[in-house]
């Protein structure tokens, strides 16, 4: 350890053209990995890395304003940039929580996946946590 264990109380999040940006408060609540359905085809790979957030504590703070909506369930939506189609947030209807991805976070320190939700969908190979470089092959 690095003795950097103090998470910022503010973070910061965006996409990858900057179109739509955010920032959160508060104490990050279960980092985890899911590799749902939806998640890996969304996303075109093996999982997607999310972590939760106090809803109100969450601003969108970019010139593109709030994301575009898609609802994967009736009653979960998730928020992407229009422009350039960053995965940012997952909301389900009833919760207090906002789920954000990961790495559109700026600072991603102290969010290491506690848990792995749909692991029995994951692919085997995802147990290999980082293949070799292929330009040592
Ligand atoms: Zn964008
Ligand atoms: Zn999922």
């Amino acid at each position: 350890m690095t003795g950097q264990t103090d998470a910022p109380e503010l973070r910061t999040g965006r996409c990858q053209c900057g179109d739509i940006a955010y920032e959160v408060t508060g104490t990050p609540d279960d980092p985890h990995l899911c590799s749902c359905e939806h998640c890996t085809h969304l996303a075109g790979g093996p999982a997607m890395s999310w972590v939760g957030f106090r809803r109100k504590s969450l601003t969108w703070t970019g010139p593109g304003g709030e994301p575009a909506w898609y609802a994967t369930w009736p009653t979960l939506r998730r928020g992407f940039c229009p422009r350039c189609a960053t995965h940012l947030v997952s909301v389900a209807d009833d919760s207090e929580v906002v789920m954000v991805t990961t790495f559109s976070l700026i600072d991603q320190r102290g969010l290491e996946p506690v848990g792995h939700s749909f692991r029995h969908l994951a692919v085997p190979w995802m147990s290999v946590a980082r293949a070799p470089d292929p330009a040592h092959h």
